[in-house]
């Protein structure tokens, strides 16, 4: 936990988000600004900086985000549609939020190539 981090406050509930889904590793909530249909976070409830701060015994944490990714995206029902899932790391990917994040996108037809 970082006090000053906006993403370890959601995962405490220090601050408000309207939070879909959590459990022991990860937290699942709505974009504040939304660029799709749906569009969630899914971040480790674990303070982990980006992917350049991934060590190996993260392994079974980073796999868990893709299994509850997959849940959501069933439960919401945009599995067969389709969805993208981003993670943004450093300033020329425009990383905003320094704790790492999953976003789940869905609900519209993506657009592509992609950068
Ligand atoms: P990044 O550019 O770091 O990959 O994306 C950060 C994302 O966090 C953005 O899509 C932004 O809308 C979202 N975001 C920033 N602050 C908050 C917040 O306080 N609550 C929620 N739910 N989302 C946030
Ligand atoms: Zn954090």
């Amino acid at each position: 936990m970082d006090p000053n981090c906006i993403f370890c406050k959601i995962v405490t509930k220090v601050n408000p988000s309207r939070t879909i889904y959590q459990d022991d590793l990860v937290t699942a909530f709505l974009d504040i600004h939304p660029v799709a249909p749906f569009h969630i976070l899914i971040v480790p409830n674990k303070h982990i900086e980006s992917v350049n701060a991934v060590e190996s015994g993260d392994e079974s944490l980073l796999g868990h985000l893709f299994t509850v990714a997959h849940q959501i995206a069933s439960q919401e029902k945009i599995d067969q549609s389709g969805y993208r899932m981003i993670i943004n790391t450093g300033p020329n990917a425009g990383q905003a939020i320094y704790h790492l994040h999953l976003h789940l996108l869905g609900g519209r037809r993506m657009r592509f190539p992609m950068g």
